[in-house]
């Protein structure tokens, strides 16, 4: 049994989660996958009915499931809230809980939507479709530290488990995709990363059908916008995959377009973008990231590739079909065949992709 708490969230969460929440059970159904889902209260919406942004019998709730669907939480109501229950703490008990330790974010520029992308069409052209998997639980982040008034000093730590655990879902990851995983590191610099170096190497003999290289990480910022079609799959620590990961999505021209999945435990799908409350309510927003959480909870929790890909090629289809919501409408005048339209509209339009 495959249980699924379903947390919506504040602002366009509960607007773009109903839409992935559907197109998921569609997909199950006809998958055969016997599945029980329990929705939450989370975020915002949860400090106003109970006072705390995820109570502790929903902590134990999703401790004892598979996965969350997550919209997003937070906005200017909860503001003033005291700070140890403001929504964004949930969201860091939510992902302590889960033992979320891998993060993937993908960045992919569709042909149809390459206008949307800052970079130029003799990039875009060529095909941009990455991978960036981060590791999640250690480094720089969590490291000893100490701040004083004149001086201050952070640790990156990592562990040989630490490593070799996210490297090896590096190598999975590139085995479903390019077949190609570049390590970014600082090794000229770091003893970590000459750690993570050796140890790519020594499980590289492991994926015989991966081509794995290593690259550091100044030069991969600048590839990544000269030359992102160079990449398919990257494995990096924490702090540089926080970085790259930005840098990644903001080549994509959307980021209501981009999905992520945290792995653990419990795995958390989400789309990287916030609550949007300047939209919410509006039907303005860009469900796509959303269902392509919803997409990749299929490929990465229930090893349903298929069933993922049929997600995929029905936003692809809905996108060369021409709709667009606001954020990746074309700006002034256009040629090509566009529909503007809402959230439900565009969710409508996925569907129907996805039945036919
Ligand atoms: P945001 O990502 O919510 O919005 C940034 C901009 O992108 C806004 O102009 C918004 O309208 C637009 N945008 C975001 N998602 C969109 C979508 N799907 N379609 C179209 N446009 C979209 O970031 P923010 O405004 O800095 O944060 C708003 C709230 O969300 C804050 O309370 C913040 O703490 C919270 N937040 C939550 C998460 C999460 O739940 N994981 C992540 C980031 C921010």
């Amino acid at each position: 049994m495959f249980r699924l708490i379903y947390a919506p969230g504040d602002g366009i969460g509960p607007e773009i989660g109903d839409i992935a929440l559907n197109i998921l059970e569609y997909q199950l159904k006809k998958y055969g996958v016997q599945y029980e889902i329990t929705e939450i209260l989370f975020g915002g919406c949860a400090v106003d009915a109970y006072g705390v942004p995820l109570r502790s019998v929903d902590t134990s709730v999703v401790k004892n499931s598979d996965a969350v669907l997550l919209g997003a939480v937070g906005g200017p109501a909860w503001d003033g809230v005291d700070p140890s229950v403001r929504p964004e703490k949930g969201l860091l008990t939510l992902r302590k809980e889960c033992d979320a330790y891998a993060n993937f974010r993908p960045a992919r520029v569709y042909a149809c939507l390459k206008n949307a992308s800052p970079l130029k069409d003799r990039i875009t052209d060529k095909g941009i479709d990455i991978m960036i998997v981060r590791e999640l639980s250690s480094g720089i982040y969590f490291g000893e530290r100490a701040e004083g008034e004149n001086e201050a000093y952070d640790t990156e730590y990592y562990s040989r488990a630490q490593i070799e655990r996210i490297i090896r879902k590096g190598f999975e990851c590139a085995q479903t995709r390019g077949k190609k995983l570049c390590l970014v590191d600082k090794a000229n610099v770091l003893a970590t990363s000459r750690l993570w170096r050796r140890i790519m190497a020594e499980l590289s003999a492991g994926y015989p059908d991966v081509e794995a290289s290593a690259m550091y990480v100044d030069n991969a910022a600048m590839q990544l916008a000269s030359a992102p079609y160079k990449f398919d799959t990257v494995v990096t620590s924490n702090l540089f995959g926080d970085i790259l990961s930005d840098e990644a999505a903001v080549i994509t021209g959307s980021i209501g377009l981009l999905p992520s999945a945290s792995i653990g435990k419990v795995d958390i799908y989400e789309p990287i973008h916030g609550s949007a409350p300047d939209i919410a309510g509006t039907g303005k927003a860009d469900p796509v990231g959303m269902i392509l959480s919803a997409a990749m909870l299929l490929r990465y929790r229930l090893g349903l590739p298929e069933a993922a890909a049929e997600i995929e090629r029905a936003v692809e289809n809905a996108l060369e079909y021409g709709y667009r919501t606001p954020d990746i409408a074309p700006a002034g005048n256009y040629t090509d065949k566009i529909i503007i339209c809402t959230t439900a509209q565009m969710g409508e339009a996925i569907s129907d992709a996805l039945r036919q």
